[in-house]
């Protein structure tokens, strides 16, 4: 039998009819309406003639209907792109045009973006989700449906959903996502964190990132009831965890920190409260430790799109001498650091490429050959990161393979330069870019951006990297801004710091 991520829907919708599934603002279904709305979805994609193989593409924050959506779909082979509501319509126009989606289910709220990319593509129809609009109603296209269980088509290693990268080093890819990839997905991180039935768990990282869809799949796979937030309100998550007594979710760093700042939160009763799941950047030991002195439990988590989520977890029961580490690999995946060119491992604790090795490695990006053969390696993934493996099997990520700035010959990681800034009580947030420079290649830069009311100066930045630092690592010029851009998981894109640095004068 081929695993197909609808199919998994029925079974568990089979054994746990009755058990809430999911609860959105408005409404609160079981599993058996879950797959009976999912059932429905499969017969309208296939009454408008969609079929296996085809791709349908979904705009929305976190909603009921999205899973909804994709299981019913993928029931019938169809594949489900995540669109990131935070693109702006020539950003979809291009993702649409380029996964060649034949509908695309909407939130309401984003209808004025949609009329921006009507004729995107292969776009033939229109599904629009809580609000009025002139489209079809996804309810409405519900119930003028059959609830029977489809004839389930495609799994295994067909294709199930499609994420598209941020784009940050060109132009978006399209990572394709197996059955099987999820399958095993929810596997890790069942097994791993110990899901258990009748869990409660709080979505609230958004679902056209791996980190907010992966845990979906889990939900299904061990029967947890899902929360969707439509969007991170730090004080709206701190009150769903009291009142719907939610026992874990995923989070990013940033959000860890936007929660920390709200007053009162020492007095909360999370009793039942299991753990905060963070990843997606390098999650300080300090941030941890700080959650933990509120009495609150933070796993560390690494991973990758083209990994469907989680390789490594750090949990507390590893030693927080050791939470400066990602922790260790799922049970059924490896990682391994390569050196680039040779493809060779290095010895433990030296740094390579990480490479992740298991069922989880995607198949390839959409119509992108090229590109899919740089990604895989003897059928790992290059995750594109340096790190170390240490004998123990630890795993460390150091910094992106294409951050690394060489300057002189030497290699300077920018997050080791940027860890020694951020003790600057002055220093909000800093990020190090390298520079081109004529003498050295390149030169390590650092845009900075103070806390309200505190002042800095380059030189003070400068000579507190010389106190630190071996002085070819000590940035040679700061840019001081308001803000540093991010994309929709807080992660710093520094891509557009680099342009913003190119053609500007060196100084030293
Ligand atoms: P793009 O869309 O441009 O490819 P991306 O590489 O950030 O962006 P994602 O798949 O969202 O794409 O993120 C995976 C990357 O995030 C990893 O390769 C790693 O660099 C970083 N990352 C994830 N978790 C951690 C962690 N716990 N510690 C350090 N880095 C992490």
């Amino acid at each position: 039998m081929r695993i197909n991520i609808g199919g998994l829907l029925a079974n568990r919708a089979f054994l746990s009819p009755d058990l809430v599934a999911c609860v959105d603002d408005d409404c609160r279904y079981t599993f058996r309406e879950v797959n009976q709305r999912a059932n429905r979805f499969a017969h309208y994609l296939s009454a408008m003639g969609l079929c296996a193989g085809d791709r349908i593409a979904v705009l929305s924050r976190n909603r009921e209907a999205v899973t909804t959506a994709l299981f019913g779909a993928a029931k019938i082979g169809v594949v489900t792109v995540l669109l990131n509501w935070r693109l702006t319509a020539p950003e979809l126009d291009y993702i649409l045009g380029d996964c060649g989606a034949r509908l695309l289910l909407y939130e309401s709220c984003f209808g004025e973006t949609v009329s921006g990319i009507r004729t995107s593509g292969n776009l033939e129809f229109f599904v629009s989700a809580n609000g009025a609009s002139p489209d079809e109603d996804f309810s409405q296209v519900l119930e003028k449906s059959s609830t029977a269980e489809p004839a389930h088509l495609g799994g295994g290693a067909d294709p199930a959903i499609i994420m598209y990268t941020s784009g940050t080093t060109g132009k978006p890819k399209g990572a394709v996502i197996s059955h099987d990839n999820v399958f095993w997905a929810s596997i890790g991180l069942t097994h791993t964190l110990r899901w258990a039935h009748k869990d409660r768990y709080l979505l609230v990282a958004p679902l056209f990132h791996i980190g907010g869809l992966a845990p979906i799949f889990a939900n299904v796979h061990v029967g947890c009831t899902t929360y969707y937030m439509a969007e991170f309100h730090p004080g709206k998550v701190w009150e769903t965890l009291v009142l719907e007594k939610i026992q874990f979710l995923m989070t990013v760093p940033l959000m860890l920190q936007a929660m920390l700042m709200l007053p009162g939160i020492e007095k909360l009763d999370l009793s039942t409260f299991r753990h905060f799941i963070c990843g997606g950047s390098p999650v300080l030991r300090s941030l941890i430790e700080k959650y933990r002195d509120l009495g609150l439990r933070v796993v560390q988590v690494y991973g990758a799109t083209e990994y469907t989520g989680a390789i490594t977890f750090w949990t507390e029961d590893m030693g927080l001498e050791r939470a400066s580490t990602a922790g260790k690999p799922i049970f059924h995946g490896a990682v391994k650091a390569i050196e680039p060119g040779s493809g060779r491992e290095v010895p433990p604790g030296e740094v390579g490429e990480l490479c992740l090795y298991g069922p989880q490695v995607f198949s390839g990006y959409w119509q992108n050959p090229e590109a899919t053969r740089d990604a895989l390696l003897n059928g790992a993934y290059r995750s594109g990161d340096l790190g170390t493996v240490d004998e123990e099997g630890f795993v460390t990520v150091v910094d992106r393979l294409k951050d690394m700035i060489i300057s002189g010959g030497e290699n300077i990681y920018p997050a080791e330069v940027e860890a020694v800034l951020s003790r600057m009580p002055q220093v909000q947030e800093v990020a190090v870019v390298g520079r081109p420079d004529a003498t050295w290649g390149e030169v390590p830069v650092a845009h900075v951006v103070t806390r309200p009311g505190q002042s800095l100066t380059k030189e003070e930045v400068v000579d507190f990297c010389r106190k630190h630092l071996a002085g070819f690592k000590c940035v040679k010029d700061v840019v001081f801004t308001e803000s540093l851009p991010k994309n929709a998981t807080g992660k710093i894109l520094k891509q557009a710091l680099r342009q913003e640095g190119k053609g500007e004068a060196f100084h030293d």
